[in-house]
C-alpha cells in the first residue's frame, strides 16, 4: 500500500511557548479535521492539536464502503489524506503533541501540550476512541507478537496462517473479511450466537469458505512463549473449554473513548463517553465534543464528520456571544 504523507508541518506560530487562539481542536480524525475546515472557513483563528497522525482510526480501515460520494469505496488512508489536505489549504496551524491537561480559566480554556500552553476561547474535543482489550492472561505479554488490533496494519503477516478474530460487530466482521486475502482459515469467536454486525456483512462472512465461527464462546487465555501459539476458549453454554492452535489473534471488541483529559471537568457517561446537547456542547459552556468520543448511537466516519461541522458552528456562535468584541 502506498504510504501517504499525513503530517502537516507545524506553522512558525505553533512553535512558540504560548499561543492564544479562538478555537482549539483536540484530535485530527474525521471529526477534528472537519471541524478545522468549518472553523477556518468561518474565519476563526483555529489550532489543531494531534499527537500522532491525521485521519484517526478510520485511516487504518482498508476500505470504507459507506461514505457517501464514493460508489466504489475509498481506502481509509486516502480519505484521511483528502480531509487533511482540505484542512491544510485553509491554514496550517497545528501542534504535534500530547495534550496532558485542559483547564477552564475565567472566560477561556488552557491546554497544556508537551510543556506548551494553548489559550482558547472555545475547545472541541475530537479525541476519538481506542481499541478495547480482552483483558485475559497472555494478552499483555503477546501483544505485537501475534495479537493485533489492526488488520490493515498486520494482516499481510498472516499469509496462509490460521488466525482468530474476536468480536461480532461491524469491526470484527469487516476485518475478518479483509483477512481472507491473506490467511488460510479465520475463526470468529463471538460470545453470543447472533452477530451484532449489519446483515450485509454477516451474510458475506457466513458465506465465505475461509471463515468459521465459534459461537457463544469466550476467550479465557492466549498462550505462547515468544509468540501466539494457541487460544483457550470456553463455550459459555456448556462450560467446556477448548485449546485451539493458532498463529494470530485479531481483537475487535469495540472501543473506549479517549476522554480522560476532561473526566473531572465535564459530564461523561458510565462508559466514559462525553455527554453533549444538540449543539454538541458538553456540560461546560464553550467545551464541545465531536465524533467517537461523545455519547451517540452511530459511530461512523460520516457521523464524525457531521459532528465536526456542528461543533465548529456551535463554537463560532459561542465565541461571538461570549466575546462580543471578537471580530470574526
Ligand atoms: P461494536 O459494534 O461495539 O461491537 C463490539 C463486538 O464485540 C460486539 O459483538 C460485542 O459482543 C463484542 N464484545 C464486546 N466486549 C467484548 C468482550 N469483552 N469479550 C468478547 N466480545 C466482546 O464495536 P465495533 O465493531 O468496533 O464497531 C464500533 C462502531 O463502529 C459501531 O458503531 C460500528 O457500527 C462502527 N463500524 C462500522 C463499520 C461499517 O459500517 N462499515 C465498520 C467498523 C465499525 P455483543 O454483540 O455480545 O455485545
Amino acid at each position: 500500500m502506498a504510504q501517504l504523507e499525513l503530517k502537516i508541518k507545524p506553522s512558525p506560530a505553533a512553535q512558540h511557548k504560548k499561543e492564544a487562539v479562538d478555537l482549539a481542536i483536540l484530535g485530527g480524525g474525521p471529526a477534528g479535521l472537519t471541524a478545522v475546515i468549518y472553523a477556518r472557513r468561518a474565519g476563526l483563528k483555529t489550532i489543531l492539536i494531534e499527537k500522532m497522525v491525521l485521519g484517526g482510526t478510520a485511516s487504518t480501515a482498508f476500505q470504507i464502503d459507506n461514505f457517501p460520494g464514493f460508489p466504489d469505496g475509498i481506502s481509509g488512508i486516502e480519505l484521511a489524506q483528502r480531509l487533511s489536505s482540505q484542512a491544510d489549504k485553509l491554514g496550517n496551524n497545528i501542534i504535534w503533541g500530547n495534550a496532558t491537561a485542559l483547564k477552564s480559566k475565567n472566560k477561556h480554556f488552557e491546554i497544556t501540550v508537551d510543556g506548551k500552553i494553548v489559550q482558547a476561547k472555545a475547545v472541541i474535543l475530537a479525541t476519538g476512541s481506542e481499541s478495547k482489550r480482552l483483558e485475559v492472561p497472555g494478552e499483555e505479554k503477546l501483544r505485537g507478537r501475534g495479537i493485533s488490533y489492526c488488520a490493515t496494519c498486520d494482516g499481510p503477516f498472516y499469509k496462509d496462517k490460521n488466525i482468530v478474530v474476536v468480536g461480532g460487530g461491524n469491526g470484527a466482521i469487516e476485518e475478518a473479511l479483509f483477512l481472507t486475502r491473506f490467511a488460510n482459515k479465520i475463526s470468529i469467536i463471538h460470545r453470543r450466537d447472533e452477530l451484532r454486525a449489519d446483515k450485509v456483512l454477516a451474510d458475506r462472512a457466513k458465506a465465505d469458505p475461509k471463515i468459521y465461527f465459534f459461537w457463544h464462546s469466550a476467550v479465557q487465555e492466549i498462550k505462547g512463549e515468544n509468540k501466539v501459539e494457541s487460544i483457550l476458549i470456553k463455550d459459555v453454554q456448556n462450560n467446556k473449554t477448548l485449546n485451539v492452535l493458532i498463529d494470530g489473534v485479531f481483537v475487535y471488541i469495540g472501543s473506549r473513548p479517549n476522554s480522560s483529559i476532561v473526566k473531572d471537568l465535564i459530564k461523561i457517561d458510565k462508559n466514559g463517553f462525553i455527554v453533549t446537547d444538540n449543539s454538541l456542547q458538553s456540560s461546560t459552556p464553550g467545551l464541545f465534543a465531536a465524533g467517537d468520543v461523545r455519547q451517540k448511537s452511530l459511530r461512523q466516519v460520516i457521523t464524525a464528520a457531521a459532528d465536526g461541522a456542528i461543533a465548529a458552528e456551535s463554537a463560532r456562535k459561542y465565541i461571538e456571544e461570549t466575546n462580543p468584541k471578537t471580530k470574526i
